[in-house]
């Protein structure tokens, strides 16, 4: 066995290990429960237990925690350790299948949304037995959701369990409706290229601003940014690619496949991507890797930064979320073959995802909001913030003929790539380009959804992606089942939804102006911030979805809404209050200090006698000040806006108040501070500047 298989999955139980602890019967009653999606018997449970609590010992556990995802983003573990007492008082390890199915959270100390009043505190974590347990720093973590005393959803994973059930259900009814019988399941897959900083330890602890925000409040441009294209791609530096490998090794272990890792377009920015797994698992996954990148890189002597902006000027960080669907017996439904014209089941999945980006693009855009990622959506280097698909020439060309025509008669085939030396291999291109430009890019057998944040949980977009596509494709299942040509029904269902919707289709330049402007002719809906995209989660055709495919209920929607904003007004006043601090205790201070050092200079020149005057010092020593009496007044203004804001009790004016109020502010205040940075000798500058995080490594 090569080192490589040897590593990989070794602290995962996953289906193998199973198969070998557990006595055949068990193995394949339980087998049959995850691949059929049945209820988990308890006394299967008790057995697997067993299995699970011997096989983590054996790798040194000795505690098991239910790891879930509370609406923080983040996820939480409470640890128990295997140990017991007998009924004669002696120590046993201990593990059962109560332990392993069920758990005891304090609810209320969470994000809830007003779910669970401080003295209502029960809630539950329950065993996702569809995503593999694993064993980290020595304790057995099992993957849990997490809901309240009353059943409601408190988690990022519960929806998302939901959702994937919703489209199984509608996606099975399709595929039976066209006749077939063979697929038991239809599954969403996902793939998350995860972007991310790398800077050094040192320096980071040095920035406040970065410790407790995750990104620079302040930071003038450097001399260099990345301008010349030369990050990207480029040779991998060795201090970085140490840390690579030693990421690649830990995620091997717990069974990541992380797979493509290279530089990103901003200097210090990289990017590493597993295979794709099922979206559940992808998303634990996704979660886990975070947790693990930033724990290596501490290893290193390194900060890993997966703020979505970190840094102002150069490109910011996001989490390109290739999505598809398929069948348990391997088919993907988004995979076009050879003759797409031809592929009924294809056309029809693809004209119900298009209906269903376009009924759904508002909230399917706010599921990629956080408070980050307002300063990426759309600034000329991420998809903008109107939701769009682009098909490519193949597809769009069936599209155009079956609009013209009622049907499709052809495909566009690929052709032969020719670079002009005998020593070069000739070989077919891609059918389609690549648009870099789209928020949602059809790239060959999937979707890639490009607008998600890098410090998001992907069970949020894909969530929201997974119910709307759901729902459109009961629809399509009611048609189908009615009709007596299911054939047919499908060719029709085709042509209406790709005329009725293919005004959300757009294969041009997403990043120019002209498509705003478009956009807007066509009615597609410019959300351009975090506010107005959240209140989407509580529009009435979107409730009306969420509950009627059982994924959300009206409360738990309202309830997430009011967490997500909760969220979101915290992160605004955190960086507003750090940023007051920063200023008053350590920016201002050291301005007033090399202001000093001038006055003091130039009077001492004055006091020599000699007949000069040092106009260009005398310029600098009022700029310097005038800037300085400037920020001061800001941050008093600062602060009268945080202490307004924070004064409002309905979430979503107080949310309003720190957009509108306290971010212009703190952006004002950040002009002047970076002005002053570039005035400033250099050794009375108190934090890293961005030249020394970009550049600063080996
Ligand atoms: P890019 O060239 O867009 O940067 P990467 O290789 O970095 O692509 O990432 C592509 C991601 O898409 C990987 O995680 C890959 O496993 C995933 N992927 C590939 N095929 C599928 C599919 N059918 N469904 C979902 N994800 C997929
Ligand atoms: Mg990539």
């Amino acid at each position: 066995m090569s080192e490589l298989s040897k590593i990989f999955g070794s602290n995962v139980f996953t289906d193998a290990v199973m198969r070998e602890k557990l006595p055949t019967a068990v193995y394949d009653a339980f087998r049959n429960i995850i691949d059929n999606n049945l209820t988990l018997d308890p006394n299967l449970a008790e057995i697997v237990a067993g299995a699970m609590k011997e096989w983590a010992m054996e790798r040194g556990a000795t505690h098991y925690c239910h790891w879930f995802q509370p609406m923080t983003g983040l996820t939480a573990e409470k640890h128990n350790s295997f140990i017991s007492t007998s009924k004669e008082g002696k120590i046993i390890t201990e593990f059962s299948g109560k332990d392993l199915i069920k758990g005891e959270s304090d609810a209320s100390s969470f994000p809830n949304g007003g779910i669970r009043a401080t003295f209502e505190a029960r809630g539950y974590t329950a065993w996702d037995f569809t995503s593999p347990a694993f064993v980290k720093d020595k304790t057995l973590y099992i993957p849990t959701a997490f809901c309240s005393y009353s059943g409601e959803a408190l988690d990022k994973k519960t929806p998302l369990l939901r959702s994937m059930d919703a489209l199984n259900r509608e996606g099975l009814r399709v595929l039976r409706a066209l006749g077939n019988k063979t697929a038991r399941k239809v599954i969403a897959y996902v793939g998350a290229e995860q972007e991310y900083f790398l800077i050094d330890r040192e320096l980071f602890m040095k920035r406040k601003d970065l410790i407790f925000t995750g990104r620079t409040l302040f930071g003038a441009r450097p001399p260099k940014g990345q301008e010349m294209g030369d990050q990207y791609y480029a040779s991998i530096k060795t201090r970085v690619l140490n840390f690579m490998q030693d990421l690649d090794v830990e995620l091997w272990k717990l069974g990541i496949p992380g797979k493509t890792r290279h530089n990103e377009a901003a200097p210090a920015q990289h990017e590493i991507a597993p295979i794709y797994n099922v979206v559940n698992v992808a998303a634990d996954q996704n979660q886990l890797m975070m947790e693990v990148m930033k724990k290596v890189a501490a290893r290193h002597g390194l900060a890993c930064l997966l703020h979505e902006k970190p840094f102002a000027g150069v490109n910011g960080s996001g989490k390109h979320n290739n999505w598809s669907i398929g069948t348990d017996d391997g088919v993907n439904l988004l995979d076009p073959g050879p003759e797409p014209h031809k592929n009924t089941i294809f056309l029809l999945f693809l004209a119900a995802i298009i209906k269903a980006i376009d009924v759904y693009g508002d909230v399917i855009r706010s599921s990629a909001a956080n408070a980050g990622n307002d300063y990426r959506l759309g600034a000329h280097e991420a998809p903008p913030a109107i939701v769009s698909v682009f098909l490519g020439d193949q597809l769009t060309d069936i599209i155009d003929q079956i609009e013209k025509e009622g049907e499709a008669k052809k495909s566009i085939c690929s052709t032969k790539l020719e670079m002009g030396a005998s020593a070069l291999p000739v070989f077919a291109r891609d059918i389609t380009d690549r648009n870099r430009t789209s928020p949602i890019a059809f790239t060959g057998n999937k979707f890639e959804f490009r607008m998600v944040g890098s410090s998001a949980s992907i069970a949020g977009p894909n969530f929201i992606i997974n119910t709307a596509v759901a729902d459109i494709l009961h629809d399509v299942a009611d048609r189908l089942e009615a009709s007596g040509n299911p054939e047919e029904e499908a060719k029709k269902i085709i042509r209406e939804y790709f005329h009725e919707h293919k005004r959300v289709i757009f294969n041009g330049d997403n990043y120019s102006e002209e498509w705003v402007k478009e956009a807007e002719r066509r009615g597609l809906p410019n959300i351009t911030n975090f506010v107005d995209a959240k209140r989407t989660l509580i529009a009435e055709k979107n409730i009306r979805m969420f509950a009627r495919m059982g994924v959300l209920s009206e409360k738990e929607c309202l309830s997430r809404y009011e967490i997500l904003m909760e969220n979101y007004n915290k992160t605004i006043k955190i960086e507003a209050l750090t940023a007051i601090d920063m200023v008053e205790r350590d920016i201002l201070p050291a301005v007033y200090r090399y202001i000093k050092e001038i006055a003091e200079c130039i009077n001492q020149v004055r006091a020599t006698g000699i007949h000069i005057i040092l106009e260009k010092r005398e310029k600098l020593l009022k700029d310097l000040s005038t800037l300085a009496v400037s920020a001061e007044e800001k941050v008093a203004k600062l602060k009268e806006a945080v202490n307004e804001a924070s004064s409002i009790g309905d979430v979503t004016a107080q949310g309003i108040a720190y957009r509108d109020k306290v971010i212009p502010v703190m952006q004002s205040l950040r002009e002047d501070i970076d002005t002053l940075e570039t005035m400033v000798d250099s050794k009375y500058w108190p934090i890293p500047t961005y030249g020394e995080m970009f550049f600063g490594m080996e």
